[in-house]
């Protein structure tokens, strides 16, 4: 550690601001923890679009959060996830059975807006430079040789993760087969836009501005052209020059169109890594510094801003001592085997790519599968993340899955289920007889709400499932306890997820 100057308290130091860091500030901050930011950029400006959109699952995420329509009025929806093929989620039984098509620059202006309006520290262009954890907090070093003090570090700090390397937590999986230069450039000579094969791999020209019409992307004119191409060599290095992208054109087109000005160049690969914990004591990981992989199925962005979700009310809890410190534990648990399906989906992806024969087959073959209506639902649930099933244990089929957002009849007129997350706070919706619940020892916790559904309970995949008398619902959205108001393990759920009761 440097030589602090002065050291500033939060209860909650985040590492990196890009999409995990600013979701995970956000929750804190919605459930009133102290917490800082600390981004190496000096502003939210992103160089380069990045990731090209948002999944049905972070889309109804935000939406629990009464933020998604600043996405949707951005960007352009479309009815597929994609794994190679498009795979149609339109009859998926949810508000939001689409992709959303907005770049990543754009996700992350809105998401900082979002922040903006909550009571969220950012130190902007500095970067933690190291950090020292004891029994009761983490000293956190800054380049600017001030020091914070946190009682926990979350590093958010992408996939080269210093946090994650100063924790010393391992890394492990697998090194690149394939590696890709992306670009936004100006060019001489247009080329054809759209995707190409060759030998060694898939490439594509685009533009930045696009609409969907009739399900098919359709290219703006004007602006920057986006470049991807596939290297014949798998390229090493973070940092390529515009000389790589013009020979690496040349050796797929033999023109590199006259490229020119660029305004972003980057290389990424398939390098498949997950961090073998997502926590070591008071430091914790989310997004890309706990997983990386291969951008194809769009799952990254995604993943870390469903993690965030996950661990922002899980160590709220801990912070304000309502809940003991293992409810962290369900973090790592929920979510490093969610990752590990994207990763193994992104793997799989990669070989589908390839171009050789025997991948032709595959692929061919794959896509007659997934033609299927089964198979077709149960890929397109994984990439949406509507799919997403925590092991809760045994029991009914909404226990650790999503809560649909259901219309409610109240005795004060219609209620989304969704507008009941909006303060990221946990729901006991009682949807049986009204009054028939006392949880008076977790008032102050679990807000209990009376509702009547008369509609068909839908989840994705599952199809209909049966009506529950009562629901308890997580703070991400996430169904903790099915039952009635014989409240059988409610008082076991209420106190593994919100901590014991209160003393009378
Ligand atoms: C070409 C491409 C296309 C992609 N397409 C998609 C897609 O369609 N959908 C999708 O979901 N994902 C996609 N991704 C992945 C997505 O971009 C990442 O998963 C996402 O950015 C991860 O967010 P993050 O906040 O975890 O990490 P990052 O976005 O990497 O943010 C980390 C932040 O931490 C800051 N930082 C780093 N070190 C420090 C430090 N020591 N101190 C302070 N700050 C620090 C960085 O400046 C950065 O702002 C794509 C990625 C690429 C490269």
């Amino acid at each position: 550690m440097g030589a602090a100057k002065t050291k500033t308290e939060h209860a909650v130091v985040i590492a990196g601001g890009g999409p995990t860091g600013l979701m995970l500030a956000g929750e804190l901050a919605l459930a009133s923890v102290d917490v800082a930011i600390v981004e190496r950029r000096a502003s939210q400006e992103l160089a380069g679009s990045r990731a090209g959109g948002l999944h049905s699952r972070s889309i109804e995420v935000l939406d629990q959060r009464g933020i998604a329509d600043r996405f949707l009025a951005e960007g352009q929806t479309f009815g597929v996830a994609h794994f190679h093929i498009p795979l149609d989620i339109s009859d998926f039984p949810t508000r939001h059975n689409y992709g959303l098509g907005l770049w990543q620059n754009h996700i992350e202006r809105i998401l900082a807006g979002w922040v903006g309006e909550l009571p969220v520290t950012i130190h902007r262009g500095c970067e933690v430079t190291g950090f020292a954890q004891d029994d009761t907090g983490v000293d956190v070093a800054l380049s600017d040789g001030h020091s914070l003090r946190a009682e926990y570090l979350v590093g958010c700090d992408g996939g080269r993760s210093l946090i994650r390397k100063v924790a010393g937590i391992e890394f492990p999986g697998s090194d690149p087969t394939v590696s890709n230069l992306i670009a936004e450039v100006e060019v001489a000579e247009q080329p054809k836009l759209g995707i190409h094969r060759n030998e060694f791999g898939v490439h594509g020209f685009g533009r930045l501005n696009y609409e969907i019409r009739n399900g098919e992307v359709v290219f703006m004119d004007g602006g920057p052209l986006r470049v991807m191409v596939t290297e014949r060599q798998v390229g090493t290095g973070s940092e390529p020059t515009l000389r790589d992208l013009s020979e690496a054109l040349i050796d797929i087109y033999g023109t590199d169109y006259g490229i020119h000005s660029p305004t972003w160049i980057s290389r990424f690969t398939d390098m498949t890594r997950q961090a073998a914990s997502y926590r070591q004591g008071r430091v914790l990981l989310a997004g890309d510094a706990a997983h990386v992989h291969y951008p194809a199925g769009g799952q990254g962005l995604n993943l870390g801003m469903q993690d965030a979700v996950n661990l922002g009310w899980k160590l709220a809890r801990v912070i304000r001592k309502t809940s003991p410190e293992s409810l962290l534990d369900s973090y790592h648990a929920e979510r490093h085997p969610v990752a590990a399906i994207a990763l193994r989906n992104t793997m799989a992806l990669v070989a589908l790519l390839r171009t050789d024969d025997r991948s032709n087959a595959l692929r061919e073959t794959m896509s007659e599968l997934l033609g299927m209506d089964a198979p077709r639902k149960r890929f397109a649930a994984h990439m949406s993340g509507l799919g997403i099933h925590y092991d809760l244990g045994e029991g009914h089929p909404l226990l650790g899955r999503r809560m649909p957002d259901l219309d409610l009849v109240t005795a004060n007129g219609p209620l989304r289920v969704f507008t009941l997350l909006h303060d990221a706070r946990p729901v006991l919706l009682n949807l049986g007889e009204p009054g028939g619940f006392d949880i008076s020892p977790w008032a102050d916790r679990v807000r209990l709400i009376d509702a009547g559904f008369d509609g068909v309970w839908e989840l994705p995949v599952l199809g209909a499932v049966p009506a529950p008398g009562a629901v308890l619902i997580r703070p991400d959205g996430y169904v903790a306890w099915v039952g009635d108001s014989t409240q059988p393990g409610l008082v076991d759920a209420l106190t593994n997820w919100l901590g014991p009761p209160a003393a009378a």
